[in-house]
């Protein structure tokens, strides 16, 4: 196993906890006061993206759209479910 950082707590949500809600973000599933609270984490915590494993690629895209002024739009988003699922479907 790689090393595990220190866990943080942004947005109020640990890295364990946004790294789980990562698929429902994607998917579009989640409550607005859940998206916000994934994106306020990672708004402020770079660490997800080095956590994350697997899904450091998903996280370092999302990252990308968080800081840019456009909103996540949906092709991009759909490709980014798809890569997750990709991750989370192996063995
Ligand atoms: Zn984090």
């Amino acid at each position: 196993m790689a090393k595990v950082p220190d866990p943080r707590l942004e947005g109020g949500l640990w890295c364990h906890e946004v790294l789980e809600a990562l698929q429902g973000y994607v998917a579009d599933t989640l409550s607005s006061q859940e998206r916000d609270a994934v994106e306020a984490h990672l708004r402020r915590c770079d660490q997800c993206a080095r956590f994350g494993g697997a899904y450091s690629e998903v996280v370092v895209a999302l990252r990308r759209e968080l800081t840019q002024p456009e909103a996540l739009d949906r092709a991009r988003a759909d490709r980014l479910a798809d890569r997750l699922r990709s991750v989370t479907d192996e063995p």
